[in-house]
């Protein structure tokens, strides 16, 4: 069977086999129950932005492609406003109401003095705040709607991922965009297919396979979404105050038609393959991030709720530091100049990609597209910037290691929720391969 999957991943030293296994049993049962927390359930996107690339021509009309955004009194308390925000503290340094006592007495020429310096120090927070901001903004992989104020909340379990009927012109212009434009390619193979053929991936540096690898293991995640969870029928039974009531599940044929070599000049497999891939890069991602994220409060203003979700995520992590071969990020953009520069090149291709979200022409599809790619970004950001090296091994966070690298509420939600699509989408794929052994 076409996806019946063997042998070591790519670029890593971590088996097929070893992947499923730890992935179904241990993995995807844990993850499945920390999703259908406050805390990952309401994620906070602007689905308006308009496309900075085309003009934005095609709306899809369907029922299946609409989002419904969160009403207010359906927003957990803690999440509302800016109270789950880091505070930094605003206003004149403590020194300067000391300066303005001494000198009360004579006042005119004080004042101006004690204006200035107010002035002067109120500025200099300022300059730092934009600073700190512009550095971490150089960190990330991805801009983050955190801030935006045209986000809005969405309950990502009345949205699931699924078959929406999105497709033609607008999504072939998404993925060809992503592959032709924003992915490395071999110099001289030039090709209309978006994809690169598995034998010509060596023509790549390692940087370059690990970032084509990862986009085509995430295309291949949403499509494995859409044929797991297909719409089957349109009106099977019927559901309350006599509305038709749809039907969704596995379509055998559209995963054979997307995925089996006949259909995709020898490649889906291999964009299986490079789902497994994703998968590792995540998974590193989680584990190296681990003391930061036990020690997160996952605060949604109910007690007993966030409590829960630190009792359940610590013990996720658990599992996930227990695995033995992640994959290595530490062969990658070694010292030199030049790998200095492709990490450069490395990031402005994915800050491109996550824009292009903006593009996609189905809100359903646009919502998943944007929360998974701010997801690989975090990972990315995990990895490569620097901030969490050294971090592993430490069991505790000492307050000013808490400073150094902060990730943003909407960060730890895309990652973990990006992490759990992937998860799923193994396991679908198992079920697959049991729906082809039977045949
Ligand atoms: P496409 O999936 O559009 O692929 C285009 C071409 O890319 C293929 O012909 C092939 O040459 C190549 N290709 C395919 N897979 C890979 C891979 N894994 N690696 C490398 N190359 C590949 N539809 C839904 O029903 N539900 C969704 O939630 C959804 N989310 C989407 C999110 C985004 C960001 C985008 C861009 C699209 C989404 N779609 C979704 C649409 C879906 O991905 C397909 O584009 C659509 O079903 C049309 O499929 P297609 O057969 O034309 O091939």
């Amino acid at each position: 069977c076409f996806c019946q999957l063997s042998g070591n991943i790519d670029e890593c030293t971590c088996n097929i086999d070893t992947v499923d296994h730890f992935n179904n049993i241990k993995v995807y049962p844990r993850l499945k129950s920390l999703l259908l927390k406050d805390y990952f359930r309401f994620y906070k996107v602007n689905l308006k932005r308009p496309c900075p690339f085309w003009v934005d021509d095609s709306k899809c009309a369907m029922r299946d492609c609409h989002v419904k955004p969160c009403p207010p009194e359906e927003i957990p308390e803690g999440l509302k406003g800016n109270s789950h925000q880091k505070v930094v503290p605003v206003g004149p340094h403590p020194s300067d109401k000391y300066s303005k006592q001494q000198n009360e007495g004579c006042a005119a020429h004080h004042n101006e003095l004690d204006y200035l310096n107010k002035t002067i120090s109120e500025k200099l927070q300022k300059d730092m705040q934009l600073w700190e901001a512009y550095d971490d903004a150089l960190d990330n992989f991805c801009d983050i709607d955190n801030n935006d104020e045209n986000a809005e909340y969405v309950d990502l379990l009345l949205n699931p991922e699924r078959y929406t009927g999105y497709s033609g012109e607008s999504a072939r212009r998404i993925w060809k965009s992503i592959y032709l434009e924003n992915c490395f390619r071999p110099k001289k193979s030039f090709s209309f297919n978006p994809y690169i053929q598995s034998n010509k991936l060596n023509e790549l540096c390692l940087e370059e396979r690990v970032f084509y690898r990862s986009i085509s293991g995430l295309h291949a995640s949403i499509n494995v979404h859409l044929c797991s969870n297909y719409l089957l029928s349109k009106n099977n039974g019927f559901g309350g105050l006599g509305k038709p009531e749809a039907k969704w599940g596995p379509n055998l044929e559209e995963f054979q038609k997307r995925f089996s070599p006949e259909n995709t000049n020898g490649e889906g497999p291999n964009w299986l393959r490079n789902l497994y891939f994703i998968y590792l890069v995540e998974l590193r991602a989680l584990a190296k991030a681990a003391p930061y994220l036990e020690k997160e409060g996952y605060y949604t203003g109910d007690e007993q709720n966030d409590w829960d979700t630190r009792m359940a995520m610590k013990d996720l992590l658990k599992v996930i530091k227990l695995f033995p071969d992640h994959f290595d990020e530490t062969t990658m953009f070694r010292n030199s100049e030049q790998a200095r520069k492709l990490k450069y090149e490395f990031k402005q291709h994915f800050r491109n990609i996550t824009r292009i979200m903006d593009c996609v022409g189905c809100d359903k599809c646009r919502l998943w597209g944007k929360l998974q790619t701010q997801g690989l970004g975090t990972a990315l950001k995990i990895l490569f910037s620097g901030q969490f090296d050294g971090v592993e091994g430490k069991r505790t966070l000492d307050a000013h290691n808490k400073k150094e690298f902060q990730l943003q509420r909407n960060e730890i939600v895309s990652l973990v929720n990006a992490f759990g699509r992937l998860s799923n989408s193994l396991y679908k794929i198992d079920d697959f391969r049991q729906m082809l052994s039977m045949r």
